[in-house]
């Protein structure tokens, strides 16, 4: 459920029009709704009722946005960083830092004594080579870092292969197989205590049997480690809960994915920790944008809109669907290809898509954009990089300002040898 819906024929955010929205700050720009976001929190916090002990830090590479961020730590959600520049964005938002994970198969050494000096809760290593390195760092820090070792359960997530990585040849985790020799090994180093194992095979997944697998060969190897004699007191379980991009679409919901983590991490007696993402993110946002103008194609025509794939790359990145509505909709229908203005035939948001009727001029939204919408952003033909808007209730703030094509050429010298 979101706050994105029509009150008199007309698309609000909240209390807050649309319409209103675009004309203060301009388009394209993305909308997020915090009783969206925060009902999205609760929802998934109450679908783990049956965890008794839990952790929930939210995917920071989904939204991160400090505001958005300020609203799901308001909520007790920690943060799952991939980088220090998501890790100094959590502590920023007021996320403590022993709420803090460290994910990612490339933290660097500089990325590690940044997180070790500011008193990060967890990291998950996801190689030998990894723990090694951050033994080595923290013991010269005079520090023990707190570690879990992510397990590549080799399990098709079933979602799309650019975001699947639980698959042994995804760069992700170590197989399972390897991973209690490597957990053995890195037990035996000062300057890191491994204290559990993770796991994330991929994101919008919409089946809850590639989980329940990864899940069951989790377990299997938390009660052989304990019978090597380690002590096991955190599980995570990453993220990866889908989301309906489209109507039709009909992902687990949070309770039966509750259900199903409850029922086999029953006996696990450790933290349950969890890392998601779009489903807190997802619905939680729109971008809008205006139709530039209406241009005759072979069979549909194209709606040319002022967003682009530089503003939401999924489409483009993922073959993947936004829903496109009329911000006034006045209640008839076409077919069209929606087309943003960059120079790339991928910059293509639909074809032959039945879609409210617009024309030049009209605001349309592109639905469930709130995760892995602006944060992939880029100023790819030089257009800056899109804005960003918080409703909360009856009133928005700008929580990112639109960086305009001068302020970044700016940034950039031509050197004198020239
Ligand atoms: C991307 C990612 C997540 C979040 O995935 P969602 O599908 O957005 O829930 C969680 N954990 C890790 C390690 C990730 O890389």
């Amino acid at each position: 459920m979101d706050h994105f819906a029509l009150v008199d024929g007309e698309l609000f955010a909240e209390r807050v029009p649309l319409a209103r929205i675009a004309e203060e700050v301009g388009t394209p720009v993305y909308v997020y709704s915090r009783a969206t976001l925060e009902r999205h929190a609760d929802v998934f916090r109450e679908g783990l009722a049956g965890v008794e002990r839990k952790h929930l830090a939210f995917a920071v590479k989904s939204n991160p946005n400090l505001a958005v961020l300020k609203v799901l730590a308001g909520r007790g959600y920690g943060a799952d960083v991939v980088s220090a520049g998501e890790l100094d964005r959590a502590l920023a938002a007021g996320i403590a830092a022993h709420d803090i994970v460290f994910s990612g198969v490339g933290k660097t050494e500089t990325e590690m004594r940044h997180a070790l000096a500011k008193g990060i809760g967890q990291f998950n290593i996801e190689s030998e080579e990894e723990g090694r390195m951050l033994a080595a760092v923290a013991a010269a820090m005079g520090l023990t870092a707190q570690a879990t070792l992510r397990i590549n359960p080799d399990v098709d997530a079933g979602t799309h292969a650019k975001i699947s990585t639980g698959k042994a040849d995804n760069k992700f985790g170590v197989g399972l197989h390897v991973g209690p020799g490597i957990y053995q090994r890195l037990s035996q180093l000062p300057g890191i205590s491994l204290r559990g194992v993770a796991v994330h095979i991929g994101s919008q997944l919409l089946s809850l049997d590639p989980l329940e697998a990864a899940f069951g060969k989790i377990g299997e190897l938390v009660a052989h480690l304990r019978e090597q004699g380690h002590t096991i007191t955190h599980v995570d379980l990453g993220g990866g809960l889908g989301v309906p991009y489209q109507a039709a679409t009909e992902p687990p919901s949070p309770a039966d994915y509750g259900a199903l983590v409850a029922r086999v991490t029953r006996d696990w007696d450790a933290v349950i920790q969890f890392e998601p993402g779009r489903v807190i993110a997802g619905n939680a946002g729109v971008l809008l944008t205006r139709v530039i103008r209406i241009k005759p194609g072979i069979r549909d025509p194209f709606v040319v809109v002022d967003a682009a794939m530089n503003d939401l790359a999924r489409p483009a990145l993922y073959d993947a669907w936004h829903d496109f509505e009329a911000v006034r909709p006045n209640g008839t229908r076409m077919t069209a290809n929606i087309v943003g203005p960059v120079c790339e035939s991928g910059d293509t948001f639909a074809m032959g898509r039945d879609i409210d009727t617009v024309s030049d001029g009209d605001l349309a939204i592109f639905r469930t954009a709130g995760a892995y919408g602006a944060t992939m952003a880029s100023s790819y033909n030089s257009r800056g990089i899109v804005a960003e808007v918080l409703v909360d209730g009856d009133r928005y703030a700008v929580v990112a300002n639109r960086i305009s094509p001068a302020e970044i050429m700016a940034a950039e010298t031509v050197p004198d040898w020239l």
